[in-house]
């Protein structure tokens, strides 16, 4: 017998339907005697809608009360999930964040799980023999009593949380696709499905627009060591495959240089022109940026020909760069720059591996790729496993389709 947490999202949990192809997922783990926690999404959309509403309401809503109406889409399909469950003659409860409870702090629409106390959900295995549907996405916050949000797409991280706190051998993540692949499917053809990713590199792919876990859930894993699935509820539940194990990187026998390669559309870059090159300069610039929470990632800095200045670039969320570029041209005399460039729609493609850490010369290997198809590469960033570029956007494809056969990809 093992203790399993399975979670389910939203187009898992879509209709009625879907809800009893859920149960039947459940039912094969219960049958074969384990223990078995299931954290659910909202219906796919049924969170958009919800948020929808309360801009709708107030643009700008409290949000103590925003939470309280999103965290509604999971509490219906908590409740009929149990409902299908008991029709398939399986004894079933819904839990609500706060009855089990799971305890957050108060940042309402992004908050921290604190404590999960896993006694309830244990009792409910041993003494009522009860599977526990959970609803996702939320907590309470002890101290004010209210209803809080995890921020979208956090009932990845409520599975692995609850995974982590009722110590349960597994937290299986079914969703609409069967699994982690190289790269997206729908660019790269020949992008296979991973039998292991690292927890490490899962977290790099989740930072750079791999959309299948939340980052948080990853950090968890990796904290907690829960072995965790990324797999299909399309699957027969009568015979579903495994899926991709996201795990400890020792736990992978043939390690690959590149595991995966990734891409990030919505990015804008900034070039500020001839910046005076003295101490606080960058602190003039990035700090407002800072302040009106924009976040700035990649940042190259050059020295100018005549060497008493330098040229910096960066970039920012391509929703964000109008801001930017007002708060930067605002700030122009206490920053002191020549002119400032700068181009939206750019697209980050990255390049993900544990392996690089012990070999030399992998992204050189890219650099010479990508000029040899003519693609131009407007910026580098590099860290201990992985390496980005900006390029632009017209050229994502070839990029991506180009990186994956370089690093041997396309072949099983
Ligand atoms: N329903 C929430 C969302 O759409 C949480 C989740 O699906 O993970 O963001
Ligand atoms: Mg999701």
């Amino acid at each position: 017998m093992a203790r399993l947490v399975m979670k389910f999202g939203g187009t898992s949990v879509a209709n009625l339907d879907r809800i009893r192809n859920v149960a039947a997922h459940v039912k094969r783990e219960v049958d074969e005697g384990h223990e078995v926690a299931v954290v659910v999404s909202a219906m796919s959309g049924k969170t958009n809608e919800l948020v929808a509403w309360c801009k709708d309401a107030d643009t700008l809503h409290d949000m103590r009360e925003y939470d309280a109406v999103v965290a509604s889409g999971e509490l219906v399909t908590a409740g009929l999930l149990a409902i299908a469950l008991q029709k398939e003659g399986i004894a079933a409860r819904s839990w609500q964040g706060w009855q089990i409870p799971i305890l957050t702090d108060d940042a309402h629409g992004s908050a921290r799980i604190m404590d999960i106390d896993g006694t309830a959900l244990s009792e409910g295995f041993s003494k009522h023999k009860q599977v526990a549907v959970i609803a996702g996405f939320q907590g309470i916050h002890a101290e004010s009593g209210r209803v809080t949000t995890l921020g979208r797409g956090g009932s990845d991280t409520s599975a692995v949380a609850i995974a982590a706190a009722i110590k349960a051998d597994r937290c299986d993540i079914y969703t609409d696709v069967d699994g982690v692949y190289t790269t997206d499917p729908r660019i790269v053809p020949k992008a296979r499905r991973l039998e292991r990713v690292a927890f490490e590199e899962m977290l790099e792919m989740a930072s750079l627009g791999a959309k299948v876990l939340q980052v948080r859930s990853v950090e968890l894993a990796m904290v907690h060591k829960v072995k965790t699935f990324v797999r299909s509820s399309f699957d027969d539940p009568a015979d579903p495959k495994p899926g991709t194990l996201i795990c400890d990187e020792e736990d992978i026998l043939e390690q690959q240089v590149v595991t995966g390669i990734a891409y990030s559309k919505d990015e804008a870059q900034i070039t500020l022109r001839r910046v005076a090159d003295k101490p606080g300069v960058a602190a003039a610039i990035f700090v407002p940026l800072a302040d009106a929470n924009i976040n700035v990632d990649m940042i190259i800095q050059v020295v100018s020909d005549d060497a008493k200045t330098t040229d910096l670039t960066f970039t920012v969320p391509a929703a964000e760069y109008d801001r930017a570029r007002t708060i930067l041209e605002k700030a122009k005399n206490e920053i002191g720059f020549a002119d400032l460039h700068g181009a939206n729609g750019v697209v980050k493609v990255s390049a993900i591996g544990i392996g690089m850490r012990s070999h030399a010369g992998v992204a050189a290997k890219a650099f010479k790729a990508l000029a040899d198809k003519g693609i131009n590469i407007r910026a580098i960033t590099t860290s201990e496993i992985k390496f980005s570029v900006l390029i632009d956007a017209e050229y994502t494809e070839l990029a991506v389709r180009t990186l994956h056969t370089l690093y041997g990809l396309d072949k099983p």
